[in-house]
């Protein structure tokens, strides 16, 4: 792979208006996606990681525009606000010490993308009746 796609790719224009309710212009400028690569030391059963500001996904993992995918992308970009806002890889693995699930980052990530995930759908159903009429 390249290096510019290892670097990754700002949040396009779809993204953005799904996003932007959610996050701060700072999130929104500054998340870079990375897909069809992860570091090598990611589990096998994980899909994503976020360094930084850098979202690293396993090929296919992130279908745009399906509900699966707004939730996983507002997961990973609660990281990348929380990495913005003084997280560090060494409080992150502190956080985890109880459990990957009980870490405030992951429960406040997993929220996100569920109350993200949610409002999608519900906009997507008031499209299709719009439309319907
Ligand atoms: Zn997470």
């Amino acid at each position: 792979m390249c290096m510019q796609a290892k670097h990754g790719r700002p949040l396009n224009v779809s993204e953005r208006l799904i996003y932007q309710p959610y996050f701060s212009n700072l999130v929104m400028e500054q998340a870079r996606i990375v897909e069809g690569y992860v570091p090598f030391w990611l589990k096998r059963d994980m899909c994503a990681v976020v360094l930084g500001r850098r979202i690293y996904m396993r090929a296919g993992a992130y279908q745009a525009n399906t509900l699966r995918g707004v939730e996983l992308l507002g997961h990973e970009l609660t990281h990348v606000s929380q990495f913005l806002h003084g997280m560090t890889i060494l409080s992150y693995l502190w956080s985890c010490r109880y459990g990957y699930h009980q870490s405030p980052f992951e429960i406040e990530a997993y929220a996100n993308g569920a109350r993200i995930a949610l409002d999608f759908n519900y906009n997507m159903l008031q499209i299709s009746k719009i439309s319907n009429q």
